[in-house]
């Protein structure tokens, strides 16, 4: 190959695109498909979504696919009945759509709930919440401590989902220093199955096979 050749092989494998998004501002679409750090995800259909029952969610709706729902149902009555846990778990935002993931990213950050978590939150198009697999959890009572990483991390609810959220079929997806690039989050978690035979499971892991080959949850579901 000439130079020429290797040069324009180059620019098409390293050059961004862009994507409008936020009524035309713009986000870098790397070549290998990521936005931000975050790797591209379609939106699951709604038919394929459950909504939780009550005491689930600490706020409006969550919904997710069944069998995320069923061990997301399963871990949060684990946790209420651990006193290790000091308060309660809640699920804080579960499945988003493309159009309220657009929203989420694109509320001007003064104006975000919070700053702290508004940073963190994934281009639409690029969200784990977007599958129906992945959800953001909350403690009850609150501490003090919103959503800055550290003081969530050290929670003993956080760190008895780190020791146990396995158990159920989640993983941590962005745990600190990841390789991605992307945010640590200690609340957000996605769910592949406690083990490969478990129903739901093949589909979840053929989602995120991608995301846990390249850049491995910890906890990680092996
Ligand atoms: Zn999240």
């Amino acid at each position: 190959m000439t130079w020429r050749g290797f040069l324009l092989l180059f620019l098409l494998v390293a050059s961004p695109v862009e994507a409008q998004v936020c009524g035309g501002a713009s986000a870098i679409v790397m070549s290998d498909g990521r936005a931000l750090g975050h790797l591209p995800y379609g939106d699951v259909a709604s038919r394929d979504l459950v909504a939780a029952p009550p005491g689930v969610a600490i706020l409006g709706t969550c919904r997710l696919r069944p069998e995320a729902m069923a061990a997301l149902q399963r871990l949060l009555a684990a946790a209420a009945g651990d006193p290790k846990v000091e308060g309660r778990l809640y699920a804080l935002s579960c499945h988003r759509s493309i159009e309220s993931q657009e929203a989420t990213f694109c509320k001007p950050r003064a104006e975000a709930s919070d700053g702290a978590r508004s940073i963190s939150v994934a281009p639409p198009g690029h969200s784990e919440h977007g599958t129906g697999y992945a959800l953001d959890f909350t403690v009850r009572p609150a501490d003090g401590c919103r959503d800055a990483e550290a003081c969530m991390a050290a929670r003993p609810a956080f760190r008895w989902l780190r020791e146990n959220a396995p158990h159920f079929g989640f993983e941590l997806s962005f745990p600190p220093g990841n390789v991605q690039h992307v945010k640590w989050e200690p609340w957000h978690w996605r769910w592949v199955g406690a083990s490969a035979n478990e129903p739901g499971a093949a589909r979840a892991r053929f989602i995120f096979a991608r995301a846990r080959r390249e850049f491995p949850a910890d906890p990680a579901i092996r």
